[in-house]
């Protein structure tokens, strides 16, 4: 069961070629989708540009959905469902993989801006599993919107174009850092501190009350037309500024901020693209509020994907609520999330016959969770076997993984919520080093594997 098999191997120069347009266009994808918000647009702007049509459009016409249209619907500009309808009807069951858009990152309070002593900051509480000291003195950025008190709603980017200024985090230098170093890891950071640095500048007015937050209302208002108290209705996240970079002299790898899940999501999302009249109707479910619990309007235990999939049979087949539960309870999916890969600098956290490794393909996890897979979906033996025997006759190259050792830690995906449908759901996605920091690496080889088997899956 060792399993010496690298995808890079598999390559023929060609493939090669292929693989590496790929991840040129991964690249791009992921640079324009820093937040939910922005991989939902992109998602959009991409399904478009393939045929795909507005559900509302389609609703409000009363167009009857037939083999092979292409609709999709999207959930408050963080979330999206496509479709491509098959030649079987929906209630046979539905080809569906499911990916998410949020990934960890900082963000701002409802009251974030204070100033004190000769600063500017801004309030933040963490979003997701970081280590809080991955992120002090690193360039940031700032994403996201705010609604003003006219309703209007004002999209900001600061920190991604060359000509920004971008925000930091500050750290104690080594010399005093006597009482900081003797803490814990997880405690030498603190959450409540941190803080983002935002200005220093104050306006003229020597005799103004917190001058240099003035200065900052200001510039804020002189750009974006915006004041202090509408930070209050604001959805703004910090998360790293730069671009995804090649990593290695051989350029194998990419470091990229929130390859977790973006990863999984343009794959999947190239692979539903490419699909054209397929026997059973596919689907791709992209989420919001993974790295939160899926909860909320935007999350996976939302009813969006359930009332979304009625809309759809209602214009293709007519909906009755039992030909609804049908659909679902005969899909087959898969949650396509990462995992850690096996690192070579930290080998103890892993058992290695039961772990992945960079560079040797999509992984199937059979079940996740911790303290005794609590959590997990444990997918169906028999589900497995036949994702094992696509891939197989699709020549695609595969692992498979626990996330770590017995009782080392643990995670969940949003597997469990679509097999209480009563589903078949395999936990199926690619691997990185160092997930969940503002930087992620993930294989080259990997994201073109995971295309193919993505792919493989939606023939069946
Ligand atoms: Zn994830």
């Amino acid at each position: 069961m060792e399993r010496e098999n690298l995808v890079w191997d598999n390559f023929k120069e060609k493939d090669l070629e292929e693989m590496l347009n790929f991840c040129e266009g991964y690249k791009s994808f992921i640079n324009a989708s820093k937040t939910e918000r922005e991989a939902s647009q992109e998602i959009v702007k991409i399904a478009e540009e393939n045929g795909f049509i507005d559900l509302k459009t389609a609703i409000e016409s009363k167009k009857k959905l037939t083999v092979g249209d292409k609709v999709y619907a999207t959930n408050k500009d963080k979330g999206i469902i496509m479709f491509i309808l098959g030649t079987e009807p929906m209630e046979k069951g539905m080809t569906i993989t499911g990916s998410h858009l949020d990934s960890p990152r900082i963000d701002l309070k409802q009251n974030p801006l204070y100033e004190d002593d000769g600063f500017t900051f801004l309030e933040t509480h963490y979003y997701g599993g970081i280590k809080k000291y991955q992120w002090v003195t690193i360039p940031l950025s700032i994403h996201g919107v705010l609604i003003t008190k006219g309703g209007k709603k004002v999209n900001i980017v600061i920190g991604e174009d060359d000509n920004d200024p971008v925000l930091f985090i500050t750290d104690l230098l080594p010399h005093l850092s006597k009482d900081q170093s003797a803490k814990k890891l997880s405690e030498a950071i603190e959450g409540e501190n941190l803080n983002v640095l935002f200005g220093s500048m104050p306006i003229e007015d020597k005799e103004a009350k917190s001058r240099i937050k003035l200065n900052t209302l200001r510039l804020l208002n002189e750009k974006y037309g915006i004041e202090e108290e509408d930070f209050t209705s604001a959805e703004l996240e910090i998360v790293p500024s730069g671009k995804a970079r090649d990593v290695g002299l051989d350029r194998s790898m990419i470091a990229a901020y929130g390859h977790d899940d973006k990863i999984c999501a343009y794959t999947c999302l190239r692979a539903l693209v490419e699909t054209e009249a397929p026997k059973k109707t596919c689907v791709g479910l992209f989420v919001d509020k993974e790295e939160v619990g899926s909860i909320g309007a935007t999350g996976m235990t939302s009813k969006f994907f359930e009332n979304t999939v009625a809309e759809v049979m209602e214009l293709a087949e007519g909906y009755t609520s039992l030909k609804l539960r049908r659909a679902l309870a005969n899909s087959k999916m898969l949650s396509a999330d990462v995992l850690a890969a096996f690192d070579p600098l930290y080998p103890s956290v892993c058992e290695r016959k039961n772990t992945a490794f960079l560079g040797k393909g999509i992984v199937i996890i059979k079940y996740s969770g911790k303290d005794g897979k609590v959590g997990s979906n444990d997918a169906d033996a028999e589900f497995i076997g036949e994702v094992r025997n696509i891939f197989n006759k699709n020549n695609i190259v595969w692992q498979t993984s626990e996330l770590g050792k017995v009782d080392q830690g643990g995670g969940g995906t949003i597997a469990y919520i679509l097999a209480e449908y009563g589903m078949e759901v395999l936990d199926c996605g690619l691997v990185l080093l160092s997930m969940h920091s503002p930087y992620e690496i993930a294989s080259k080889a990997d994201i073109y594997e995971g295309y193919r088997g993505y792919k493989a899956f939606y023939s069946i």
